[in-house]
This record gives C-alpha cells, structure tokens and sequence, in this order.
C-alpha cells in the first residue's frame, strides 16, 4: 500500500512536470509567434534585407530565461567580435532580467523573460556596409518590452569597424544635426541631444539613415525615430577617402571645363550682375554673347527644372568664368516648404547642375527672395541683391537701364531675370555704361573675393556692404 501511495506521487509529479514544460513551450511558441505579426520598429517599416554576411542563429530554452537571436557573421576577425560583444551583453542583460524575476519570490516562476534579436545588413556602398540589430526583451509583469536598435558600420575588405567620426570629417556633427533637426520639426527635439546620440545609422541604396532609440532625444512616446537623409546632401562631409569611394557608384569619366577669367583691380568699383530663372535657350545664349563680347562676368541663378535640353548653355557660361548659382528646383516659395521638399529643391537642382560642370553651385538665391527660417538648412551661400531692376514687371529695356544707372554703386548685386528679351535688350547699354564709369563687372563669389568678404554658407549677401 504504501509503495503504491509513493509510484502515484511520483506519477503526479511526473504529470505536473510535463504540465509545466508543456505550458512553457506553448508560452515560448506564442511569443514566438506574435513576433513575427509585427515590425519590431513600429514607427517605420524597415524591410528584412540580408545583402552581405552569413545568418547565424543562438537559440536557448530554459526555465530561467529564454533568447531567440539571429545574426551576421562575416568571418572578419574584428567585426565578427564585435557583433558577438554585443550579443554576449545582451544575454547578460537577459539573465539580469531573470535573477530579477527570481528574487522576486513570485508564485509564477515559469514566465521566463525572453530576448529577440534580428538583423538587416546592407552593402550597397563599396567601402562602407552595414548592420542594423534590432532586439527586443520580454519581460513579465512590465507592460512595455524594452527594445532598441544597434547599428554597426564597417569596411568589411579591410575588416576595420567605422564610427561617425572616422566617417564624415569635423564639421559634419553640426551640419548633420541641422539637418536632423529640421526633420524633426514636428517633435520637440533638444539639437544638442541629436548630436550626442549620432551613434546609430546605416548606409543603404543612396542613403544615410540615422535611428534614435525611445527617449534618447525625445520623450518615450515617441517610439523609435528614423530619419532618411539622401547622400547627395552630405557629399561635403566624408572624409576625402570615404568620399571616393561611396559615390563611385555612377561615376563618369569626368570632363574638365577650362575656366576663362578676367582680370579685376581690386582697388576699383565693381558691381555684380544676376540673372534669374533660366537657362533660356535664346535669351541666355544672347546675354552670354554679350558678356563675351564685352570680356565681363556674371552670376546666373538657374531653376533645376530648366537644365534639361541646357546642358551646353551651362557649360559655355562656366567656361566663361560665370559663377553657377542655384535657384532651387521648381520656384516654389521655399519658407512654406516641408524639409524633405526643400532638400529636394535645393539638392536635386545642385545635382544637376553638378552633373555638367562637375561641381556644385557656388551660391544660392531662394525664389522671391524669401529666405525666413532656411538659410541654416541650403548650406550654401545666400545671394539676395541691393538693385532691383523689376525687369519682370516692366519688361522696358529703357526702364530697367535706369534703374541700374540710378542705383548700382560699388559692391551692388543687381538682379535680373534672363527669361526676357526686353532684359537681354538692355544688356549691352548697362555693361557699356558701367564700365565707362569705372566698374568692373565680376560674378558675386568674386565681388566677395575682392572685396575681402569671407563667401560662407549660413549668411546672406544683399551687397559687398551689406552681409548678415
Ligand atoms: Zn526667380
């Protein structure tokens, strides 16, 4: 009898047993599976993409704790071993959590908390590739998981691990943070914050992604935040061998276009002639021949959109030593703009005018002269004028040769649109006058240079003797 009492306990004990593993695996295998219904990072939704490195897996069960992480490996000494550091710290995180749980004495001791780690690894870019951790703990008895992003970037040939600063040369924190920033308008970020947390970004097809991690620079609720920024925009702040080597993906043999200039008496007036809106297949070709004849210069701020089928204009009017100036893209009114239209409005145009004369635009004049609130953003100079001809409006030669006869005086810019021909008309009677009264006619950049007027981005030039 008693040893009957004794095999049915041991029986009970065996059934409770299987109960308990049994309940834990169906526990395991939900949580399992409710992680693949959702996209770990909710505020966006980063495809699984796994273009270099071999998918390894570490897989452990226990009653303690459980993880499920998925990984690279690239069989590069330093890379891999960092990949590993993390992933080992993330299990000890785990097993923090569990000890947690354990001391807590609680009556439930089977809801093991579980971490999830996954990868996405991009090598779009020759010499710099890049992983992207995501992870995810689950832990009973807090409402929220805790979950966060890791991003790795590296030279994978050479097996050298990269980090911002051995990336993007010394001023790219502050340019990269504006940027940032102006992003973000919609939540209330501290800029400062942005540029301590700069730590967190990926390079894939043509752009630079940078992640922040719940409360890193702003409250909670926010989530993750991820910010997309086209690597045309941050060309000027790689490190000259990084640069290389990132952009050759559409390299062309570049063409060399000689530049004519003329000389300037820095000691004598001088104004600076601007042209708007164009190129104008017929009426910049007339002021070019213009400005030839008479051996001056001059700035032309040109609309993205007018470049196409004006290829030549262009690269007539740079080997004539005309400075090259940006307009934006389609004449929108920039101020009223989202960010991501105006990236697009200034960058698209200094790419393709950068695609004939091989560099970008010296300055920038934004449309209408509204320039409130996006100076810092363009990164260029930014050109507005002391002398408004109003040709657009009176489209009188005689008028607008008035206009520059009254008012132009050592240092003026003078705008113009080269759009009409009433203002092509009056080309050639205000260079002559100009010049029969001792100015000398030079791009703005070089009544800046003259002028000993540093030509910086973030400051706007009305004249040489007005710079704010
Ligand atoms: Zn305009």
């Amino acid at each position: 009898m008693k040893r009957r009492r004794l095999r049915i306990d041991r029986v009970l004990l065996l059934i409770l047993a299987l109960l308990f593993i049994i309940s834990s695996l169906i526990l395991i295998i939900k949580l399992l599976f409710k992680k693949d219904e959702k996209t770990i990072i909710e505020t966006e939704n980063i495809k699984k993409v796994q273009e270099i490195g071999e998918s390894a897996s570490l897989i452990e069960m226990s009653d303690k704790y459980a993880y499920y992480l998925n990984y690279p490996k690239f069989n590069k000494t330093n890379i891999d071993k960092q990949i590993q550091k993390i992933i080992n710290e993330k299990i000890d995180e785990l097993k923090g959590y569990a000890n947690n749980i354990n001391n807590h004495n609680t009556l439930v001791k089977y809801q093991a908390p579980i971490l999830y780690l996954n990868y996405n690894s991009y090598g779009s870019f020759k010499n710099i590739s890049s992983v992207f951790l995501n992870y995810e703990f689950l832990i009973p008895f807090n409402a929220n998981s805790e979950k966060g992003v890791i991003t790795l970037n590296f030279n994978l040939e050479k097996d050298e691990l990269l980090t911002f600063d051995t990336i993007f040369n010394s001023d790219a924190k502050d340019n990269i943070a504006n940027m940032l920033t102006a992003n973000l308008k919609t939540y209330s970020i501290n800029e400062n914050e942005i540029k301590n947390h700069l730590n967190n970004f990926i390079f894939t097809d043509q752009k630079l992604i940078f992640f922040f991690n719940p409360y890193e620079i702003a409250s909670g609720n926010n989530g993750f935040i991820k910010i997309d920024l086209d690597i045309n925009q941050i060309q000027n702040h790689f490190k000259q061998n990084q640069e290389k080597a990132i952009i050759n993906k559409e390299t062309k043999p570049k063409e060399i276009i000689k530049k004519t200039s003329f000389p300037v008496d820095s000691t004598k007036p001088m104004v600076a002639l601007s042209f708007d809106d164009g190129p104008h297949p017929a009426v910049t070709s007339r002021i070019l021949d213009l400005l030839e004849k008479h051996q001056v210069n001059a700035t032309f701020y040109m609309l993205g959109i007018n470049v196409e089928g004006n290829e030549n204009l262009i690269k007539r009017s740079f080997a004539m030593g005309n400075e090259m100036g940006n307009h934006s893209f389609s004449h929108k009114s920039l101020p009223s703009l989202s960010s991501e239209d105006l990236y697009y409005e200034v960058m698209e145009t200094n790419k393709l005018i950068n695609n004939i004369i091989n560099e970008n635009p010296a300055s920038f004049r934004p449309p209408y002269g509204s320039y409130n609130g996006i100076v810092k953003v363009i990164e260029m100079p930014v050109v507005l004028w002391d002398v408004d001809t109003e040709d657009w409006r009176s489209r009188d030669s005689n008028e607008i040769i008035n206009i520059v006869k009254n008012q132009a005086k050592d240092g003026s810019i003078i705008l113009m649109h080269d759009i009409y021909h009433s203002t092509a008309d009056s080309v050639e009677e205000i260079i002559v006058y100009l010049k029969n009264n001792g100015y000398q006619l030079v791009t703005v950049q070089d009544l800046m240079k003259y002028k000993n007027i540093e030509y910086k981005k973030d400051q706007l030039y009305f004249s040489a003797n007005n710079v704010q």
